[in-house]
């Protein structure tokens, strides 16, 4: 990791850390000043107050009726993951620099008097803390591959799975769009390639239909996942050769700048393979999801409609707190 990341990412003594002073970044300030969210002192990590989490529970109830009907199984997990199937899955090799994995202490009275003192004098003293089996969960989508894994082959007609869960990504920045502990909801695809191809391009008209519906600016384009290192551009390349992923685009943090808000994702047959999911003829499972970021959807509503939810246009007010 960058040296000058690491600097700047210590957590602070107090709320007037250096990146606050600095009031870079406008959006950020102003979202804070409002009170919508509440700085912890780290970057990307934030709270939120009830006005924030009203938005966010809106949204994701209108993604429910937006699904209502693809027969999804509603699975829940917490935000972690075994470490085992993390690292079945991959995500090592394709994103290391975003990883989280949960530490704890396992020394013994003595050497928690190491780490007494070694907080005294402000040294370090995580030389005891060591890797649990749990590791923060990268997406919403992650911990589901393995238990319909264990189910044995799938029916015929697929499986649809509905999930919804905080994801960690170590991405420290300023930008209020890009968060450490953000709610990813994910309708997840198990079936033929054709089915996943139908599935995606059904999302993609209906996530285009709820910016539309939430009179948010939007585009759509092809994508690529921050693969880490020189092999990453190989990947990233390939990825967007074969067209595996897409994103619908909502300028939030400035006019010029497009934040990703979904993402619409062919995986192939990676995590069929890595699990050894089944089609119901024995053929290697594919795979594909459609993900909300909860958060940078209400930073959207918030950046285009004003932080005063009252003053929303009333259309907008319809869609997320009318019931049909
Ligand atoms: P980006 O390209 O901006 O890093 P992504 O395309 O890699 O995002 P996905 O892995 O496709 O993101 O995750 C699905 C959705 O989760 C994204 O469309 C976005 O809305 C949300 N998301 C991803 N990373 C963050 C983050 N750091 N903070 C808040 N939301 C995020
Ligand atoms: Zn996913």
């Amino acid at each position: 990791m960058d040296e000058s990341v690491a600097v700047k990412e210590r957590p602070f003594s107090g709320f007037n850390t250096s990146d606050d002073r600095t009031g870079v970044n406008s959006l950020r300030d102003a979202l804070v000043q409002a009170g919508l969210l509440i700085p912890t002192g780290v970057q990307g990590l934030f709270g939120r107050d009830e006005r924030f989490e009203r938005v966010v529970e809106a949204i994701d109830s209108l993604v429910t009726r937006l699904g209502a009907d693809q027969n999804a199984e509603v699975l829940r997990f917490p935000p972690a993951m075994s470490r085992i199937e993390f690292e079945r899955s991959e995500y090592l090799k394709g994103f290391p620099q975003l990883a989280g994995t949960v530490h704890s202490f396992c020394g013994g009275e003595h050497e928690q008097q190491r780490v007494l003192q070694c907080l005294d004098r402000g040294d370090d003293w995580t030389e005891y803390q060591k890797p649990t089996y749990v590791v923060m969960t990268p997406a919403a989508c992650y911990p589901v591959y393995p238990v319909i894994a264990q189910r044995g082959s799938l029916p015929e007609q697929g499986n649809t799975v509905d999930v919804f869960s905080y994801c960690f990504r170590h991405e420290p920045s300023l930008d209020p769009t890009r968060m450490q502990l953000f709610r990813m909801r994910e309708y997840v695809r198990f079936g033929t390639p054709a089915q996943i191809m139908a599935f995606r391009s059904e999302w993609i008209e209906r996530g285009t239909r709820l910016a539309k519906l939430l009179e948010l600016p939007n585009s759509i384009d092809l994508a690529n996942d921050p693969f880490f290192g020189r092999g990453g551009k190989i990947a990233a390349h390939s990825q967007r050769e074969q067209s595996l992923k897409f994103e619908l685009l909502i300028p939030i943090e400035s006019a010029d700048k497009l934040t990703a808000c979904l993402s619409f994702n062919y995986h192939v047959d990676h995590f069929g393979l890595l699990w050894g999911i089944k089609t119901h003829d024995l053929g290697v499972a594919h795979t594909g999801c459609v993900g909300f970021g909860l958060e940078r959807l209400t930073l959207a509503l918030f950046k285009h409609h004003g932080f005063d939810i009252a003053r929303w246009p009333q259309t907008v007010r319809d869609v997320l707190w009318k019931r049909p």
